[in-house]
């Protein structure tokens, strides 16, 4: 049993966590079918009252199945031409980058499994949202908001649909598509709203919801800044990534998102707007700043530092013909953890992942350094290595390149495009690794290959920061809610496992999510006070609110989710207030079963 039930029936019986609304428990949300459902009466109404913007929709696949009223086999191969093109993805309100989460369990799906197409079977549902509303406006939001409570639906929030645990797709639910959300503006020495104009001011760009880190990057670039922002273009820039603590490349030198968030506006599951900052609505504020999307209502805008572009050190290193023994990689490790530290006070940003004995990818930035003083930041490491072993290790630091390029932008425009991980069932669990670990870099080596053992097919080591600052890079970390794991924080370690078998008829494989978690709890079992990311996190994280913000924090979080959300509208798989509403047991008593039957179980 996971300690988190454990915790959930404590929660429970305590006075301090009682559930936020015991009619919304007992009664469930309105799902279509139902007869509270709107009707279509006044489903058309309000869709006349935006302008058309909401329409019904199934599975993108439903176009392969020759059954299917939607059959078209043109449409059909343009999605199997596109369904790893991560942009693509996005671009289409049913399509999810990680598609098991468009799945839901036995017989419910819409998967494609075969090579051959047509397929013949049925097309079901699964997990993809009935209908959607395409927000173009905030006006639009607040529309949705507004319906959703009236009607008491269950609601799904989407932006690019990023996220690896389902979070943005639902069963029987009635979606808000922020895609379209796009506008981006620029502004020199900003002052947030409401505060005086002696405040200090910074540069800033202000991002509509639907903005993406490709296009912010090159928005930035025309007036020479850059944005603490993801890895991946496609992802967004003011949605789930800076509302769960957005990590960077650039997070060694200039922290995470939630410390360049600096202003957002909300719209609150009660319809209300409210402009948060550090001069009003100072709690939102703060919980929006690491609470997570979308647990305290869906930003419409977010205003970031703008940071004045430099010159970027780069290095990289890719193979998929390495021979390593398991001894190899545990030197590897050992050897990188030992100038990790440095690195990170020196400013590096990057990543490394091992495929097995065959693989690796190494991607990393230093701003302002020359590609020689790069290779210098690594040169112990490639001593260390060939003097264990020089045969083995050569042709390794050969692999190694180290060059410059002129801007953020410039890097980011080939290094973060391509597949980044979507397309396919990618599983995640994790780890943030503090800086007091790095003094035992061959204990931390010895359990990172141990947690590889229990069956994760790859890890990432993402490098966040050094010891000096961890990934907060000299910001203020009492004023954001993301654990206090990312104070010292040097690596962010994730095990990988892939789902396979989403076919119709199966159920979405638990097999994988065990693998991951089986991975990541040696370095839990080994790390017990530190904590993990919310957006690259197990799905069976034991203790989610001490994993991902601390108790501390939690109980705050817990206090302003009451006050913006008093009718729970937005209720998430590990979200702030998930535990106390039971979990994966939350309305289990609606006729499908809840809005959590369709997520794997575990023992
Ligand atoms: C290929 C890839 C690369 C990634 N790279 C990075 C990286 O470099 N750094 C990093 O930190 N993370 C990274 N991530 C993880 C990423 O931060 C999360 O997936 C994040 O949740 C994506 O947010 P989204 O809004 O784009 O996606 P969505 O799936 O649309 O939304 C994610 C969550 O946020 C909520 N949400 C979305 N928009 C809003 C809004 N406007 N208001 C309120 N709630 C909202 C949704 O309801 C959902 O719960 C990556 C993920 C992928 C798939």
């Amino acid at each position: 049993m996971h300690s988190f039930l454990l915790a959930a029936a404590l929660l429970a019986i305590s006075t301090v966590a009682k559930p936020f609304n015991t009619r919304a428990s007992a009664t469930p949300r309105c799902i279509p079918g139902q007869s509270c459902f709107p009707t279509v009466n006044e489903i058309n109404a309000f869709n006349a009252s935006l302008d058309g913007q909401m329409f019904s929709q199934r599975p993108i696949e439903a176009y392969c199945y020759l059954g299917d009223p939607l059959f078209n086999l043109a449409k059909c191969s343009n999605y199997t031409t596109n369904f790893l093109n991560l942009q693509y993805l996005t671009e289409n309100s049913q399509t999810y980058e990680v598609p098991t989460w468009e799945t839901c369990g036995i017989g419910n799906s819409c998967q494609l499994t075969s090579g051959s197409l047509p397929v013949a079977g049925q097309c079901k549902q699964g997990n993809v949202p009935n209908y959607a509303v395409e927000a173009q406006t905030q006006d639009d939001v607040v529309k949705f908001m507004n319906f959703a409570s009236k009607y008491n639906l269950r609601i799904a929030i989407k932006n690019t649909g990023h996220d690896y645990q389902g979070r943005s797709a639902g069963r029987n639910t009635v979606m808000l598509w922020l895609h379209k959300m796009k506008e981006m503006n620029f502004a020199k020495s900003y002052i947030p709203q409401g505060c005086d104009a002696s405040s200090s001011s910074f540069d800033s760009v202000k991002l509509g919801a639907g903005a993406q880190w490709g296009d912010v990057y090159e928005f930035a670039h025309q007036f020479g800044y850059m944005v603490v922002g993801g890895d991946a273009n496609s992802v967004g820039a003011s949605g789930g990534w800076g509302l769960g603590g957005g990590h960077s490349f650039l997070t060694p030198n200039y922290g995470l998102g939630v410390d360049n968030m600096m202003e957002a506006t909300v719209v609150l599951p009660t319809g209300d707007v409210k402009i948060a900052n550090e001069c009003q609505n100072t709690d939102l504020f703060w919980a929006i700043r690491g609470g997570g999307g979308p647990s305290f209502g869906v930003v419409t805008e977010m205003v970031f530092k703008a940071h004045k572009e430099v010159p970027m050190g780069v290095v990289n290193a890719f193979s998929n013909g390495l021979s390593f023994t398991q001894s190899n990689q545990q030197a590897l490790i050992e050897a990188l953890a030992e100038i990790a530290p440095a690195l990170g006070n020196a400013g590096f940003g990057g990543s490394l992942e091992l495929f097995g004995p065959v693989g690796l990818v190494i991607q990393g930035i230093v701003p302002n350094k020359t590609a020689d003083e790069v290779k210098a930041l690594f040169a112990p490491m490639f001593n260390k290595l060939l003097a264990i072993n020089k045969q083995d290790f050569e042709a390794f630091v050969n692999l190694f390149q180290f060059s410059t390029q002129p801007t953020w932008y410039d890097y980011g425009k080939t290094a973060f495009s391509g597949n980044r991980g979507s397309g396919f069932g990618l599983v995640f669990a994790s780890r943030i690794i503090p800086a007091a670990t790095f003094n035992n870099p061959s204990q931390l080596a010895d359990k990172m290959i141990e947690g590889l053992q229990q069956g994760a097919l790859f890890f990432s080591i993402l490098a966040v920061g050094g010891n000096n600052t961890g990934a907060r890079a000299g910001n203020d970390p009492t004023k954001t809610s993301v654990t206090p794991a990312w104070d010292t924080a040097v690596w962010h370690v994730i095990y990988f496992s892939i789902t396979t078998g989403n076919q119709p008829g199966s159920s979405i494989p638990a097999a994988a999510y065990k693998t991951a978690h089986d991975s990541a709890e040696i370095l839990r079992q080994y790390l017990p006070d530190s904590g993990a990311y919310l957006n690259e996190s197990d799905l069976f994280e034991d203790d989610p609110p001490t994993a991902f913000w601390g108790q501390a924090n939690y109980q705050r979080l817990l206090t302003i989710k009451r006050q913006v959300d008093p009718q729970n509208l937005l209720n998430i798989w590990h979200g702030v207030g998930w535990v106390e509403n039971g979990g994966t047991s939350f309305e289990t008593s609606a006729p499908d079963g809840g809005p959590y039957s369709c997520y794997p179980t575990i023992s």
